[in-house]
């Protein structure tokens, strides 16, 4: 029976409102029996995601919610293309390999033309790739020396979630440095103290997740020079870059912190972050094609000839990688710096204006030599206010901004803090009207107090990506 007939009040003339479609709910469990008209369908899944958030204020995510028209238009060209598929799309592989020397470069390898590296689906699995990669060069090292290879570590501070899945799926030990005091990052003293044959290599992270700093790479790199004078152990450092990576080449030239350190062998940064591409696009790349072991790489024969291919995934989207190369072309290193700088002058007149307000203690301002665009501070000590900072997130959150605030990791759990991350798109007129709304919060707190704070436990929301 055609449903239009089900009730001759409804025609396929009527209004998307109007209609038979979506005049009932909508199935949310059961596999819908029937067909129905795509625009109503579309309507109604549309006005679905109005329920997200908005994207351009989401202040808690790293990732990118700004997208210029040209990468529209290059991903809708590229909508078809299947990344694996390097035979039948070569020129979207060619633009791979092409951004990979360009990383390459951009990070100092001694051989850029050369060198091994891919794109991702983001940070995590490029991540998972570089860990993979330190354990194999650990294990074929120790296999030819005799020695037993059933305790691998690694030694990194406060890290992203994607380092204790690789640490769990890949069956090695997570050597995470605790907090301590005021030191909310790794240091080479904690590094050294957890070195030994069984380490597999040291991750320092370019911004940490949690408070934004760049932990100190040359300190470490210098560091485990010393200890391989003194005791012979050769550990090498890979980078998790996942901010860093495109931030500091071009805000912070003179930080050595790539393969400018002979012992830095790998690096993992996030294209969809701040390398401006559309979510999904993420990089490794290794210091020279040695530092792959070629034990990991998968010749696949296409009709074209072998391919070698090194990734967790087998068909992805091809249209990030296109964008990403569009936007070196684009912007070059005088586009991404002007961008940036932007980014750290905003977070800068944040961190000054929300610091004016009394009650808060930066812990990072924004400073483009230590850390990323981005600022995170905690009540000060002693301050006589009746909120948390779950509270203000909270408040905040009524009029759009997503401002999280979290518990640091161990053994600062104690510690509360609240983060704001500037990208591309949160101009300096949008964070004025960000303060405007946190002075507004403070005085309504102060009409009326709050009984009982928010905390951990009341799940604020937060996702740390
Ligand atoms: C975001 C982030 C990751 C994970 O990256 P994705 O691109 O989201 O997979 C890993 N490490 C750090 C330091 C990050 O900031």
């Amino acid at each position: 029976m055609n449903k239009k007939s089900a009730s001759s009040k409804y025609s396929e003339l009527d209004d998307v409102y109007g209609s038979l479609d979506l005049s009932k709910r909508l199935p949310k469990s059961q596999f819908p029996a029937e067909e129905q008209d795509p625009r109503n369908v579309f309507n109604a899944v549309r006005d679905e995601l109005m329920l997200d958030g908005n994207s351009r204020q989401n202040l808690a995510t790293f990732c990118q919610t700004w997208v210029d028209d040209e990468i529209r238009e290059l991903m809708d060209l590229s909508i078809d293309k299947n990344m694996i598929d390097k035979d039948e799309y070569p020129q979207t592989a060619e633009l791979e390999s092409r951004c990979v020397r360009m990383l390459a470069d951009l990070w100092h390898s001694p051989d850029p033309e050369n060198t091994l590296g891919c794109s991702t689906i983001g940070s995590s699995e490029a991540a998972m790739l570089g860990g993979l990669a330190l354990k194999w060069q650990w294990r074929k090292k120790r296999i030819a020396q005799g020695l037993s290879t059933d305790k691998p570590n690694l030694i990194c501070g406060p890290v992203q979630i994607c380092w204790h899945k690789f640490a769990r799926y890949f069956d090695v030990e997570l050597r995470e440095v605790p907090l301590e005091g005021d030191r909310l990052i790794l240091n080479a003293e904690e590094v050294l103290k957890r070195a030994d044959e069984n380490t597999i290599g040291v991750v320092p992270t370019l911004g940490v997740t949690f408070t934004c700093q760049y932990e100190p790479v040359k300190e470490i790199n210098d560091a485990l020079d010393k200890l391989q004078l003194e005791t012979g152990l050769d550990i090498p450092v890979h980078v998790d870059g996942a901010s860093g990576g495109f931030l500091a080449p071009f805000c912070a030239p003179e930080l050595e912190w790539d393969f400018r350190l002979p012992r830095v062998k790998s690096v993992n940064s996030s294209g969809h972050k701040f390398g401006l591409a559309p979510l999904g696009a993420g990089w490794i790349v290794w210091r020279e094609a040695t530092d792959l072991p070629e034990e990991l790489i998968f010749n696949v024969n296409y009709l074209g000839g072998n391919m070698p291919t090194f990734a967790l995934n087998f068909s992805r989207p091809g249209g990030q990688i296109v964008a990403q190369y569009y936007n070196f072309l684009r912007l070059g290193r005088d586009g991404y710096a002007k961008i940036h700088n932007a980014c750290y002058t905003t977070a800068q007149y944040l961190a000054r204006e929300i610091e004016k307000l009394g009650p808060f203690e930066m812990l990072f301002d924004g400073n483009s030599k230590e850390g990323i665009p981005a600022l995170a501070w905690k009540i000060k000590d002693g301050a006589k206010v009746s909120y948390s900072l779950y509270d203000i997130a909270d408040k905040l959150r009524s009029r759009g901004w997503q401002v999280p605030a979290y518990s640091m990791p161990a053994n600062r759990e104690d510690l509360i803090i609240q983060r704001i991350l500037v990208r591309h798109g949160v101009s300096l007129d949008l964070a004025s009207l960000l303060v405007d709304d946190f002075k507004r919060t403070l005085e309504y707190f102060e009409k009326h107090p709050v009984s009982i704070p928010l905390s951990d436990e009341d799940g604020v929301s937060f996702n740390h990506n």
